[in-house]
């Protein structure tokens, strides 16, 4: 079978992508996703509902159940319903149950969630030009408020929206026929003007019909192996399989968006130096720490990471840096005299304040500090983390907007969230709301920095090390090149 154990699926999509996006560069291209056991894990919907069936029957049957235990499509309900070891007179009532709850606005609200990542590849598409994601579904027409409802719900924190021109959903509630209602979707967005390109479906029979369908092949088929065991004979020779929307494999890395502010975290060894200088990256953040304790008599400045005599490294990295004209972070401290020796430092070098970045923590610094660095270095990125102010942020109270509105009167013009805050997505929409500019930090894996870009905040800082993105056989060192001179002018 062609492909099918061999290539990754997103990898076929992202190279199907971009032939399509080739010859049909003026269509509006189209990739069609179902929802159930594609986009939604439908087997916290069969939970929910098996144990909503115990409630209001007073069984016990599936009270000890997980999800790991719905490993049956709800096809082969009765044979599941065996494999938990439900008394067989019982199958009917539970079926009947099943049938008329499964559509019901509950369980369609409240039993949903969306499989890791797919929601982060629908918002990859969502965000190219002249491509839409589209939803063909065979839940019935009646459901449509509701299931807009649920999955915008669950889509926002990726920012991913679905609208109702792009749901195509089964005409007559009681038919059947779902294999038709498919192939009917495919040929109603391209009514629209639609180039369909792609159809994302858990659902083998599905793909075969849509396989004879399109003799041409112009829709890759992408089968969704994410719940259990299909019937694999049913599955046409062009599909390919796969079940981790994998982000890493999809994005490449020359689609990296450039409007981004890239800074590459922990420049603070001379290795980590050149490394940077090879790369387009604009920002260096060079993990400068200011602290007494090198030596108590006199205020130094050190690299976070370096050895006593790294001050004299520090000097020749910003000359390095300002002959390259790039952009340059440090951390300021608690300690007043060591933030001024390093601003001294900065000065000699020559690197001129629209060139620096501060990160400065609110525990260390208070408001007459703030304006004096805001009034010293104009033109200066001033940032300081906001993860402290989570809760408040979350609840989108007034008091968390007039805390930042009185940090920005202070100068401070960039507020920074670590990636591994919880519900981070979330406060990176809630900072944009509001009209902030965020910068998310703290990012470590390829994974992490291509959701974080989806996010689209205004910087990201990460180490860049990313395994994936290196190219073994230049010099001895990686390449860590993102794309593009225009992201030195970021
Ligand atoms: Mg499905």
């Amino acid at each position: 079978m062609q492909n099918v154990a061999i290539q990754n699926w997103m990898q076929a999509l992202a190279g199907h992508y971009e032939r399509s996006r080739t010859a049909f560069a003026q269509d509006d291209l189209l990739i069609l996703f179902d929802i159930d056991g594609t986009i939604l894990d439908s087997r916290y919907m069969l939970l929910y509902l098996l144990q909503a069936y115990d409630r209001n029957h007073n069984t016990g049957f599936f009270s000890a159940c997980r999800i790991t235990d719905m490993s049956f499509s709800v096809a082969e309900l009765e044979a599941g319903l065996r494999s938990l070891g439900v008394p067989a007179d019982h199958f009917a009532a539970i079926q009947a149950w099943y049938n008329r709850h499964r559509w019901s606005m509950a369980a369609v609200l409240e039993a949903h969630r969306p499989f890791p990542g797919v929601m982060d590849v629908i918002r990859w598409f969502q965000l190219q030009p002249h491509t839409h994601v589209g939803l063909n579904t065979a839940r019935p027409e009646h459901l449509r408020e509701e299931t807009l409802c649920s999955l915008n719900k669950l889509g926002r924190e990726y920012r991913v929206q679905f609208t109702s021109d792009l749901l195509f959903m089964r005409e007559a509630a009681d038919s059947d026929d779902v294999i038709a209602a498919k192939l009917a979707g495919i040929e109603h967005f391209r009514a629209c003007g639609y180039r369909p390109f792609a159809m994302v479906d858990n659902q083998p029979q599905i793909l075969e019909a849509v396989a004879a369908h399109d003799p041409g092949k112009a829709i890759l088929l992408l089968h969704a192996g994410t719940l259990f065991q299909q019937r694999p004979e049913q599955m046409p020779a062009n599909a390919v399989q796969g079940n981790v929307y994998d982000l890493t494999e999809l994005i490449p890395k020359k689609a990296i968006p450039r409007h981004i502010q890239f800074v590459w975290d922990g420049v603070s060894s001379e290795a980590a130096l050149t490394q940077f200088l090879e790369s387009n990256i604009r920002w260096a953040d060079l993990s400068v720490l200011t602290d007494r304790y090198m030596n108590d008599q006199s205020p130094d400045v050190r690299h976070a990471n370096g050895p006593a005599q790294s001050s004299a490294l520090l000097q020749t990295c910003l000359q390095q840096l300002r002959q390259a004209d790039r952009g340059i972070k440090v951390n300021l401290g608690a300690d007043l005299a060591c933030n001024r020796s390093l601003l001294r430092l900065l000065q000699t070098a020559g690197i001129d304040s629209s060139d620096l970045w501060f990160h400065v923590d609110m525990e260390d610094l208070g408001e007459a500090q703030f304006r004096q660095l805001a009034e010293t270095q104009p033109g200066a990125i001033i940032e300081t983390p906001v993860d402290f102010l989570a809760p408040l942020i979350g609840n989108g109270g007034q008091l968390a907007e007039n805390i930042l509105d009185r940090l920005c009167d202070w100068g401070v013009n960039r507020f920074a969230l670590d990636w591994s805050t919880p519900g981070v997505r979330r406060l990176v929409e809630r900072l944009d709301d509001w009209g902030f500019t965020v910068t998310i930090y703290g990012v470590r894996e390829l994974q992490d920095f291509l959701q974080a870009v989806l996010l689209m905040p205004r910087a990201i800082c990460s180490d860049f090390s990313y395994a994936k993105w290196r190219e073994p056989h230049v010099g001895k060192r990686a390449v860590h090149d993102i794309d593009g001179a225009v992201l030195r002018h970021a």
